[in-house]
């Protein structure tokens, strides 16, 4: 992956801004004189307001809308809503759940496996988990499920040839899961202790024992905060190019963000939309040059500096933007089909970041694929993957994550044999 930190400078100046503002906006030029604008005056930069929500994703109108719930936050950590009822830990054969170094202290909170999340990484996590008899516990989180949560279709996920609501695919993975004994709880984790084993997690003020833990938390794509872009997710609004662009096919949409993610969606985007607006805050990128030669350069795609969305405009699907220059103030709206949001990601890591490595971007850092540097801790999906994002990838991850977990036990005596062919 490129990773410039440094702001970069497009190579080329392109064409200056044409200052049109009297001209009502058409289809045909839907900025009227928002161009790009390589040569104004300093960047003025709004104030980042990227709040973090669970993940992003959304279709066009006429697609189905996300779920009503909003899943829109993130599996988040906060304070507890109510007194969760005990999970109840199925005892293995004839014994009581849990490993060693408990005192004798074994009980249904007590298990050999806790999964601390419940997107494709940790649901993958608990169905092999489970399958290897170490009776996981997961805490899902009190918005279960994840990224795909508030994704519409999902038409890459291998299986589902006719494509799959995200939520739906999610509660497929819930229900395997819980098919082979996992105990799913809705609960926030709010602090955990890895320094010592067992480990434990605590949610609800309730403490969980594991002798093994996987980290499954995700990573939440950061959005710009406007009232209008979180009414309208899912109905022209997302945050990822990969799943729903193929929903904008023959539209003509905008991608706001100045980073690698946003140039990089904006150039996939083209394989689908008649023209792609790249609206950046200031004048100078982030990305790398490279991406943004080959924005420039692209037929399709027309990139837009001092360009801040300030509302996205739609009752039931998006129809324009607001757009407010920030070198200028100068306001204006255009017609717009869709509108992707790049802006970056936050790693769902606020509990761990004491107790376990973060790179410099947040996301936790593995050793030897799903490993940590505390032994016994596993780490799985886009919590520590800012490179692939994807719902396969992740689930990939939970795999590894689990087979790694139950090998590790297996060496630490506490859970029973299993054989390559178990899984
Ligand atoms: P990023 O580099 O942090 O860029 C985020 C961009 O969004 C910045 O241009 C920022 O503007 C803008 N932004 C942030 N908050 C905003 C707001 N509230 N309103 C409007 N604009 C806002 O994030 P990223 O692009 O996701 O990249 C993250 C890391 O992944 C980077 O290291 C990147 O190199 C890497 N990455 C690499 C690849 C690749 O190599 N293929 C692809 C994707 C990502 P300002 O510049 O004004 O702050």
């Amino acid at each position: 992956m490129t990773d410039d930190p440094q702001p970069s400078t497009p190579s080329e100046p392109a064409t200056p801004a044409n200052d049109r503002a009297a001209t009502p906006a058409t289809p045909a030029d839907p900025f009227g004189g928002l161009s790009i604008d390589f040569g104004g005056g300093p960047a003025a930069v709004p104030e980042g307001n990227g709040s973090a929500a669970a993940t992003p994703s959304g279709s066009p109108a006429g697609s189905p809308p996300a779920s009503p719930s909003d899943f829109g936050a993130p599996i988040s950590f906060g304070a507890p809503l109510e007194a969760p009822s005990a999970p109840v830990a199925r005892a293995r054969s004839g014994g009581p759940v849990g490993g060693p170094d408990d005192g004798g202290d074994r009980d249904a909170n007590r298990t050999n496996v806790l999964i601390i999340g419940s997107g494709p990484a940790g649901l993958t996590a608990a169905i092999y988990a489970a399958r290897a008899n170490l009776e996981p516990i997961v805490l899902a989180g009190v918005v279960p499920g994840g990224q795909l949560m508030i994704t519409s279709d999902v038409e890459n996920f291998p299986g589902f040839p006719e494509g799959i609501l995200g939520p739906e695919l999610m509660t497929k993975f819930r229900e395997q899961a819980e098919r082979f004994g996992s105990r799913i709880l809705d609960v926030d984790v709010e602090r955990v202790d890895f320094s010592k084993r067992p480990f434990r997690a605590w949610a609800r003020g309730i403490e969980y024992r594991a002798d093994a833990i996987i980290v499954a938390t995700g990573a939440s794509a950061l959005w710009l905060g406007l009232e209008s872009e979180t009414r309208l997710r899912g109905r022209g609004v997302s945050a990822c190019a990969t799943c729903d662009g193929f929903f904008f096919r023959d539209k003509e949409i905008a991608v706001v963000g100045g980073g690698d993610t946003a140039l990089e969606e904006a150039t996939y985007l083209t394989r689908f939309a008649t023209k792609v607006h790249l609206l950046h805050r200031r004048e100078a990128f982030r990305a790398s040059k490279i991406m943004i030669d080959r924005a420039i350069d692209h037929p399709k795609i027309e990139i837009h500096t001092n360009t801040a969305v300030d509302e996205v405009l739609g009752g039931t699907r998006v129809e324009g933007l607001r757009l407010r220059n920030t070198a200028t103030d100068e306001v204006r709206d255009v017609p717009m089909e869709g509108l992707f949001i790049a802006i970056g990601y936050r790693p769902n890591t606020d509990v761990f970041k004491d107790q376990l490595e973060v790179d410099d971007k947040g996301y936790l850092v593995v050793h030897d694929e799903t490993g940590s540097k505390i032994d016994g801790v596993f780490i799985a999906g886009d919590v520590h993957d800012h490179r692939y994002r994807q719902a396969v990838t992740a689930a990939a991850d939970g795999c590894k994550a689990a087979i790694d977990a139950e090998r590790w036990l297996e060496a630490q005596g506490i859970s029973e044999a299993t054989t390559a062919t178990a899984w």
